[in-house]
């Protein structure tokens, strides 16, 4: 049986406190919400916090404020559970309760956060294994070892963004409200992801995710979509986010797409946004844009499933997407 190191457990009630604590901790200290991913890196010996600092009683973070009109703020405390049931989510925003509703389980939804899922740690075959199992290869570059087995010759860490809300979020233009000890600010989640397996995200070890802001909902409309071995239970291979704003006359008015679950980062697929851009939504422009992210999409082999049948499934993916916002459309 895996246990959990020994680990100082500090329960802020204040976002003040929070930031404080995490100062006083140093970089052995580190956040903690539902502890559905952190926990197990733990046990794994992936990640070793020596002071956890749990954010899961401080009021500000389980708030949701705002609808569809002015904009939705959404405390990074919210469960999974809350963000698929919220009423005015599911009115508004659908393909975020949709989405959330594809995580892993039930219970784990229960626990997860919608904050922990936006700052998951990215995975690996080679990585996401016990102790000795990881011993066994003499580690990799991420974490105690020297060498990368996915790409041997590389200098850089292939592990994959494997969390479902992020490339919905950076698709539909959501926000990030970060607070440390040095103050507050607020990013783009569109500039947020780096593209490197290790140094997976452009924050601050000590900065608090507080909030995710959504954009008003104003006539543009999201989908995500899931590729996985199983209907539940399995993270994503990998992930298609799409936003479209269209004009009265049915063209596109402005397109994004977002590939998640195939490198270290959210890709933005630029070409496919532009073969939609100006143009109907038609059969014709929806199988360019879904050719321009099969040619973008190159996943290697860290994960579940063939790195070539990830690839040609980009195709079909991004076109039943784009499929779904074209008839909902006409609904
Ligand atoms: C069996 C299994 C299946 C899973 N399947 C999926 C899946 O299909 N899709 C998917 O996306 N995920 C999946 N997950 C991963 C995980 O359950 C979810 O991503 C969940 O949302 C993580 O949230 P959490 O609150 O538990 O994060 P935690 O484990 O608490 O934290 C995750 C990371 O975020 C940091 N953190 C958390 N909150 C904050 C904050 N407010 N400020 C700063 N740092 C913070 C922690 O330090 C840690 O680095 C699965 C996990 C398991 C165990
Ligand atoms: S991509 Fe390479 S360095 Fe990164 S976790 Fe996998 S084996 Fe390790």
């Amino acid at each position: 049986m895996m246990r959990l190191p020994k680990f100082a457990y500090l329960v802020p009630r204040t976002l003040g406190d929070a930031v404080r604590m995490m100062g006083d901790a140093g970089p052995s200290g580190q956040f903690v919400a539902g502890g559905t991913d952190l926990y197990p890196n733990m046990k794994r010996r992936q990640q070793t916090p020596r002071t956890i600092i749990s954010v899961g009683r401080i009021p500000e973070l389980h708030r949701i404020e705002g609808d569809g009109k002015e904009g939705l703020r959404i405390g990074a405390g919210v469960s999974l559970t809350e963000i698929v049931e919220h009423p005015i989510i599911n009115r508004d925003y659908p393909f975020v309760a949709r989405a959330a509703r594809t995580i892993s389980t039930p219970t784990l939804r229960n626990m997860g956060t919608v904050g922990g899922n936006l700052l998951l740690d990215t995975r690996c075959n080679y990585y996401d294994q016990n102790y000795e199992w990881r011993k066994g290869i003499n580690f990799c570059l991420k974490k105690d070892g020297d060498v990368c087995w996915v790409a041997p010759g590389s200098e850089k860490c292939w592990a994959v963004q494997s969390a479902d809300l992020v490339p919905l979020m950076v698709a539909i233009g959501a926000r990030l409200r970060l607070v440390s000890t040095v103050g507050d600010r607020t990013v783009e989640a569109r500039g947020f992801y780096n593209d490197d397996g290790i140094d997976y995200l452009h924050k601050r070890p000590d900065e608090l995710l507080a909030e995710i802001q959504l954009p008003p909902a104003n006539g543009w409309r999201a989908v995500y979509k899931k590729l996985r071995r199983r209907g539940a239970f399995d993270f994503p291979v990998l992930g298609v986010a799409a936003r479209l704003d269209l004009d009265a006359d049915g063209s596109v008015k402005d397109a994004r797409i977002v590939l998640g679950g195939i490198a270290p980062a959210p890709m933005e697929v630029e070409a496919a946004a532009l073969a939609l851009v100006g143009n109907p939504l038609d059969g014709e422009r929806m199988r360019a844009a879904a050719e321009a992210c099969y040619l973008k999409a190159r996943p290697l082999d860290n994960t579940d499933h063939l790195m070539n049948y990830r690839k040609q499934m980009a195709r079909p993916f991004v076109l039943r997407a784009l499929q779904e916002l074209a008839e909902g459309r006409r609904q």
